[in-house]
């Protein structure tokens, strides 16, 4: 791996839009409870919102995050019932990997296996400037999940049920990997109009981070010109979302990818947060929401995910939505909501 800190393009423009970190990962899954199931006994981290998607209300969308759900702690599903399995290729986010402590990956290696769940490993990666130790496993539905050993994540993560002791237990998002025929032009789009800095690069992958280098905010590029294009289906991610810290923010940031060219949709109110969305070159679907509001805007902390919440303009279909919806539980409990 040389060490090899990319500059901006030469004549490319400066931009100021400079998402600070990862916001949250959204992925597909099939079934509603084994996901939930999995993602909280087994990878010990809260269901913070019980909802359903907005764009498509006769299916769950369910937020697992830390304690609040803090940006970039947050992986989200649309569990679509049927879906058929995907497959991992060029043209999608290939990995999320989440930041673990350093001494933990031993602790989770034993858990894992201890659970059946299909996982290669600790081995060491090149990755950036430096090595640093990756437990990969997939979730039910084939899903990537890498748990990158991070010293000086001082993230506090989530041991409520005490499923995963807090000392081992899943800090948030550490970063993505996306798959491309080549790093170019993605590359270029993330040094240029979206600010982050080259981190390291060894021919066909390279990182790439975010301002502030706080944990959550680093983009991994694999290229590959001899993989399949990949298949958006069940377990695989459909989108990766950036932070803006504010509405203001996000809306002159809007401005700036437009005028760059890009198709960006309206800033869209997902109650939790307001989002806009564009394409990156390669295919993979971007998104940048917003820190604010949070999960605590319809339900207090204690009671996060318990009980399905529905955004104002869907509150009149709540029957009709929790007659289609599955019956879900979580920690034994009914969610209230679900049928
Ligand atoms: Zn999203």
């Amino acid at each position: 791996m040389s060490e090899h800190r990319n500059e901006m393009p030469s004549g490319a423009p400066a931009s100021s839009v400079a998402p600070h970190g990862l916001h949250h990962v959204t992925a597909i899954a099939t079934d509603p409870q084994r996901n939930v199931d999995f993602y909280t006994t087994v990878l010990g981290l809260r269901l913070v919102k019980t909802t359903v998607n907005f764009d498509d209300p006769g299916t769950y969308h369910l937020y697992y995050g830390d304690e609040a759900g803090r940006p970039s702690t947050i992986l989200t599903f649309f569990p679509w019932r049927g879906v058929p399995a995907g497959r991992q290729g060029v043209g999608l986010t290939t990995a999320t990997a989440f930041s673990v402590p350093p001494e933990s990956l031993g602790w989770w290696q034993q858990h894992l296996d201890g659970l059946g769940v299909d996982i290669d490993y600790p081995r060491a990666r090149d990755s950036g400037r430096q090595a640093e130790e990756v437990l990969t496993l997939r979730d039910p539905d084939g899903l990537v999940v890498d748990l990158v050993a991070s010293p000086g994540d001082a993230r506090s993560g989530w041991d409520g049920q005490g499923r995963v002791p807090a000392e081992h237990a899943v800090r948030g998002l550490h970063s993505v990997t996306l798959t491309e025929q080549l790093l170019d032009p993605t590359s270029t789009l993330l040094t240029g109009l979206l600010g982050m800095a080259g981190d390291g690069e060894d021919g066909d992958r390279a990182r790439f981070t975010m301002s502030g280098d706080q944990p959550g905010s680093v983009v991994d590029v694999a290229a590959s010109t001899t993989a399949e294009r990949g298949l958006q289906a069940g377990g695989t991610v459909h989108h990766i979302a950036f932070r803006a810290p504010d509405r203001a923010t996000q809306e002159r940031w809007r401005g700036e990818l437009v005028d760059a060219g890009l198709e960006v949709t309206p800033i869209l109110d997902r109650q939790y947060f307001t989002s806009i969305y564009f394409r990156e070159p390669g295919g993979v679907l971007f998104e940048i929401a917003t820190d604010q509001p949070g999960f605590d805007v319809d339900e207090p902390l204690l009671e996060l995910g318990r009980h399905l919440k529905l955004p104002p303009w869907l509150e009149p279909s709540r029957e009709q939505i929790e007659q289609v919806l599955p019956a879900l539980r979580v920690d034994d409990e009914p969610v209230a909501g679900s049928s």
